[in-house]
């Protein structure tokens, strides 16, 4: 049996819409017991290098990751990544066509806000934003939480920008074929993130786990930040029924907006078959101590 270990694959940067440095981040793992890392910053691998040395320089073992935006059924969808190779040409030019609109998207989004009278959010939302490439909702959110227009990111995206609100702008990303297979083809795995945020219906999210597993994707997040104890004991169930090994990952962004701290998280439940373990020839293992 493999011994239970503190495996975090799910945070984010400054490289997408964290507020921590790759640096900042690994140390912050390390100190919160975790021993196994992954860095996946939303459609950019751009922090994998830095996240692999800063692991490598504090004591964790790491595999590379990313969390790409991907749009299934009119509903935004993330696939996370994990041990591909982060030189694979493919997957960065994958990666790079995603990202490309973010920048135009923003604009609309500050056009949408300005409607109801909050202006200068696109130079606002840039600010905030470590990587130009990557402008996301995130760095709205905080520009609107600075200003005093709400009082948290969460009643941001409440009141601003969900479908339905003045600051959503529906786009186009990547389609699941696409994403499962840039990272199928970069040799690593692909897993469904975070499934209980999406708002799908009982067959759309069977057509969503069936088409992932016939594209070749092997995992789901069944513990993370984004799961309340029953959601996992769900997505447990959906592992199973679907022949999918299970993640675990807090999707932590920043120490003042998120609710769950890296590594801060349930263990997997024992009868599922943690993704980690087939992927034990990727893990950049950490130098043994001196
Ligand atoms: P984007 O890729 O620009 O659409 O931004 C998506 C990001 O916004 C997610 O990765 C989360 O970090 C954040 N986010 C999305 N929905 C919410 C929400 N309801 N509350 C707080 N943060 C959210
Ligand atoms: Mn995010
Ligand atoms: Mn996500
Ligand atoms: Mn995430």
């Amino acid at each position: 049996m493999i011994p239970t270990l503190n495996a975090d694959l799910h945070c984010h940067s400054v490289i997408s819409d964290g507020t921590l440095t790759p640096e900042e981040l690994a140390q912050r793992a390390k100190n919160n017991g975790v021993t196994l890392w992954a860095l996946t910053d939303h459609d950019e691998i751009g922090g994998q290098a830095r996240a692999l040395a800063a692991a490598q320089a504090v004591g964790l073992d790491y595999l590379t990751g990313v969390e790409i935006s991907v749009s299934f059924l009119d509903q935004t969808v993330h696939i996370v990544g994990l041990g591909f190779d982060a030189d694979n040409a493919p997957l960065r030019q994958g990666l790079q066509r995603t990202r490309g609109g973010r920048a135009q998207r923003a604009h609309e989004m500050a056009d949408g806000l300005a409607l109801v009278g909050i202006h200068g959010a696109f130079e606002g939302a840039l600010k905030y934003a470590g990587n130009h490439d990557l402008i996301s909702r995130t760095h709205f959110a905080r520009f609107l939480v600075e200003t005093g227009v709400c009082k948290d990111t969460y009643e941001v995206f409440r009141k601003y920008l969900t479908d339905g609100k003045p600051g959503y702008v529906p786009h186009r990303w990547a389609t699941l074929k696409e994403a499962v297979s840039w990272i199928r083809e970069a040799g690593g795995l692909a897993v469904v993130a975070h499934p209980a945020r999406y708002k799908f219906s009982a067959n759309e999210e069977f057509a969503l786990f069936t088409e992932f597993k016939g594209l070749g994707g092997q995992g789901v997040e069944v513990v993370t930040g984004s799961h309340s104890a029953a959601e996992s004991a769900t997505y447990a169930d959906v592992a199973l029924e679907f022949d999918l090994a299970a993640s675990r990952g807090s999707d932590f962004h920043c120490p003042t907006e998120s609710r769950t701290d890296l590594g801060d998280l349930p263990a997997l439940p024992t009868q599922l078959t943690p993704i980690w373990s087939l992927l034990q020839d990727r893990i950049h293992k950490a130098p043994a101590a001196a």
